[in-house]
């Protein structure tokens, strides 16, 4: 019995700091890097440690909740919505921002009619100068 309460406290808190990457999550567009995250989290848990917020990413991850984007940089960024979009990474200063579009289906019939094989979803990157970069650019 002592031992289930103890396990169910820590399953509480887990529950709690979960509660809190997502929402800090959801409350941004900048899809922040983990260790941005865990400075936001401390705000609120001050005791949280970077391991923990690395572990719930994980979890929020696998539940669907959250989407992981590595562009093939050292470090990986969230994003709090997880229903495929396109992203936008500006190549001067690294934001990254939504693309306002939809998300295109006959982009994969094509891939799949070209022999790619069975398509279940695409991703998509832009790449260039975000408007702050390129007025930056110009002057
Ligand atoms: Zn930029
Ligand atoms: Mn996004």
């Amino acid at each position: 019995m002592e031992r289930e309460s103890h396990l169910k406290r820590a399953a509480r808190r887990m529950t709690k700091q979960k509660k809190t990457i997502l929402e800090i999550l959801r409350s941004t567009t900048s899809h922040p890097t983990a260790d941005w995250i865990y400075a936001e989290a401390r705000k609120v848990l001050p005791d949280i440690s970077l391991g923990t917020v690395y572990r719930n990413l994980h979890v929020l991850k696998e539940d669907g909740e959250i989407m992981e984007l590595n562009y093939g940089s050292t470090y990986s960024r969230y994003d709090g919505n997880p229903q495929n979009h396109y992203h936008f990474v500006c190549v001067n200063c690294g934001a990254v921002r939504d693309v306002d579009m939809p998300v295109l289906p006959e982009l994969e019939k094509r891939a799949e009619e070209v022999g790619a094989g069975e398509v279940f979803y695409h991703r998509l990157e832009f790449y260039g100068l975000c408007p702050h970069c390129r007025k930056e650019k110009r002057m």
